[in-house]
């Protein structure tokens, strides 16, 4: 193991303190006019004039004041202007995204799919920024996940449902190699075998169900077990080789092991062995209860 780095300052600015500053309207405004400054895609450093104007304040005593109060949290002087340090370009992103604001609810809409249960095609739906796939017969949940507006916008059913599948394919990716893809800190996982599940999301799986969760941020998800195993560094190499649609394809239609299949082979310590079907090959991997890989074998 490398030697810990220094860390030369490590301090945080209490979360009640930063988002007081923000109740204020020329707050807000000098944070969106900050973020819209560009030259060309780069961001650029705006004078204090420059601001003043644009953000439409003739009094500069008034305008320097609130300037100030976001100073070191939100904002940065740059040589002759201001920018936006990190928080504040989150901020200005996820404001530009609609993410605090939209409300926008989707009635179903038929997915071009079946149910893996019933044979029914399967539909979607999105609400409170969660796209939802399932069975209108039979109640089968095939999907789910929160999905930022943005994805929203083009009314387009393929387009969204695309979005959709790559977006929690992205988080799958991180989430398979042990990183939170919300705060980029460690992911723990617990695998909960059939008979241990306790919760709806769990009990909503095929198979053992896997819980990803972030002791930092808290950000906490529930997926099957093939799903993220594909992506497991240990795997991930077979399918690439072997069926790389397995990696693309959407998520509601992608079978690479039946749920029947997957074996509790220990107890304590748990071992839950899968075996993983890419194009004619199949690998038999064997994982404990936090989710690393004990074994493979090539079938
Ligand atoms: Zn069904
Ligand atoms: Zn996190």
């Amino acid at each position: 193991m490398t030697d810990a780095f220094q860390v030369s300052e490590r301090r945080s600015v209490p979360p009640a303190e930063a988002f007081s500053l923000l109740g204020n309207e020329l707050r807000v405004s000098i944070l969106l006019e900050l973020g819209d400054a560009k030259e060309g895609s780069q961001p650029r450093p705006l004078p204090f004039e420059e601001l003043r104007r644009r953000c439409d304040v003739s009094d500069s005593g008034r305008f320097n004041y609130h300037l100030q109060e976001l100073l070191d949290v939100f904002v940065r002087e740059e040589g002759e202007g201001y920018g936006l340090l990190y928080p504040g370009v989150i901020l200005y992103q996820a404001i530009k995204a609609d993410s605090f604001t939209d409300r926008t609810t989707v009635e179903p809409f038929p997915v071009d799919a079946d149910c893996p249960e019933c044979d029914a095609e399967l539909e979607a739906t999105y609400r409170n920024s969660m796209l939802v796939v399932r069975c209108p017969d039979c109640g089968a949940l095939a999907f789910k996940y929160h999905l930022p507006p943005g994805a929203i916008r083009s009314n387009d059913p393929d387009a969204v449902l695309s979005a959709a599948n790559v977006y929690a394919r992205r988080d799958l990716l991180t989430v398979a190699s042990d990183v939170c893809p919300t705060c980029a800190s460690e992911m723990y996982h617990d695998v909960v075998p059939d008979d241990e599940k306790s919760s709806e999301l769990e009990q909503a799986m095929p198979g053992p169900a896997v819980v990803h969760h972030c002791s930092y941020c808290k950000n906490f998800f529930c997926t099957d077990l093939p799903e993220v195993l594909i992506y497991h560094p240990d795997v991930f190499p077979f399918v690439a080789a072997n069926a790389p649609d397995l990696l693309t394809d959407s998520l509601w239609t992608v079978d690479v092991c039946d749920p029947d299949d997957i074996a509790v082979e220990g107890r304590d310590p748990l071992r839950v062995t899968l075996p993983l079907r890419a194009g004619d090959e199949r690998l038999d991997v064997t994982v404990d209860r936090s989710l690393t890989v004990r074994d493979t074998e090539r079938a």
